[in-house]
């Protein structure tokens, strides 16, 4: 028998939150970004569910020639664009659409000698101060690429760095919208806090990642809320219950402290399974299909939980971590971290089976 811990991925909770980004977006094109083997969820398993988005986007050329291999055929946005130069000529072989972000990666594509000509994505720093082109050297940037033989189109974009508080994508618009002024450019901006917030950054393109998996964006607004549905259930047992007096303590560094005789149900998930090792005292848990809570230290395979008030708790009964129960924001925000970590840390020692 193999060690029960599973996280199962619902096909039908992706094409629901799909369907929640259509609505939200009912006007623009949607890149699916599914970077990081689908914010953990498992690259194809996540293609798959997702095959009526008008593209993906990713990070690696090993994902996109994953994608390829897999028979997908819409286009292929890669994040970072290229990081060597001989990369362009696997995209233009693959019909993959790099982000141009700096002047080196410009440099290469005109030197570049390709089988064909590439759609390209110009990212714009507007703010973030991450990856992007200077807003007053885009006119420039534009003359050059316009007049490379190795580029069949051109799409403007930039990413927030504020769009989960109120009115925080303003500024960066702005500039945005300044830079791109006549350029006669499709764009791409909004990512899941700005598809659901901010209506005017939603131009031709979106961005979509967390909401498609069904977690929130906001600190301040729950999944349930914003109608989404969790994709991923990390689901595991109870592997041995333990029966502690008074003062003992439990797991290492004795954090946890029985104020009274109480069960401990021990469960069969750990941090080299992706839970958080700093997860406190007090993070929601079900088990047995009851709402308890995390004690004690997470160990490497295993974690401890309060069975004070589920009698019927046993060796084998069934532990949710996260999921369509207890919401992965809850889990994060209790471990001080978001959704994004959690799921993106999600071991490969756990197996994924979509439902
Ligand atoms: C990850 C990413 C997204 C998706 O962001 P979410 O907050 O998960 O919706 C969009 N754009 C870029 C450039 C990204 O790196």
């Amino acid at each position: 028998m193999s060690r029960p811990i599973i996280a199962s991925i619902s096909r039908s909770a992706f094409a629901h939150n799909l369907q929640q980004v259509r609505q939200a977006a009912p006007k623009a094109r949607l890149w699916a970004v599914i970077k990081a083997n689908a914010y953990g969820h498992g690259l194809l398993t996540a293609a798959t569910a997702l095959a009526s988005a008008d593209g993906f986007a990713i990070l690696t050329l090993d994902d996109a020639l994953r994608l390829r291999g897999a028979g997908w055929q819409k286009p292929v946005l890669l994040l970072e664009g290229v990081f060597s130069a001989e990369d362009y000529e696997v995209c233009a072989a693959h019909d993959l659409t790099p982000v141009i972000h700096d002047e080196r990666q410009l440099r290469w594509l005109d030197g570049a000698q390709l089988s064909r000509p590439l759609a390209i994505y110009v990212k714009i720093n507007t703010g973030m101060n991450r990856l992007g082109l200077a807003p007053e050297s885009l006119t420039s940037s534009l003359q050059r690429l316009r007049q490379m033989t190795q580029v069949r189109e051109l799409t403007l974009m930039t990413h927030f760095a504020l769009a989960d508080v109120d009115g925080g994508t303003a500024a960066q618009f702005a500039v945005f919208q300044r830079a791109s002024a006549g350029s006669g450019l499709p764009a791409c901006l909004a990512n899941s806090a700005a598809i659901l917030s901010a209506r005017a950054t939603h131009a031709d393109w979106v961005r979509p990642g967390i909401m498609l998996y069904g977690s929130s964006p906001f600190a301040d607004r729950t999944a349930s809320e914003l109608g989404l549905q969790a994709v991923m259930t990390l689901s595991s047992e109870l592997i041995a219950v333990q029966s502690v007096r008074a003062g003992d303590t439990v797991g290492y560094g004795g954090r946890f402290v029985a104020e009274r005789p109480m069960r401990i149900g021990v469960v069969a998930c750990g941090y080299a399974d992706g839970y958080p090792r700093h997860a406190p005292d007090g993070t929601p848990i079900l088990v047995h299909g009851r709402h308890t809570r995390l004690i004690g230290r997470v160990s490497m395979d295993m974690l401890t939980v309060d069975l004070e008030h589920i009698p019927e708790a046993a060796p084998g009964s069934p532990v949710e971590l996260w999921g369509s129960q207890v919401p992965v924001d809850a889990v994060a925000a209790s471990a001080g971290t978001i959704s994004y970590e959690l799921l993106a840390a999600l071991a490969p020692r756990v197996a994924r089976r979509s439902t």
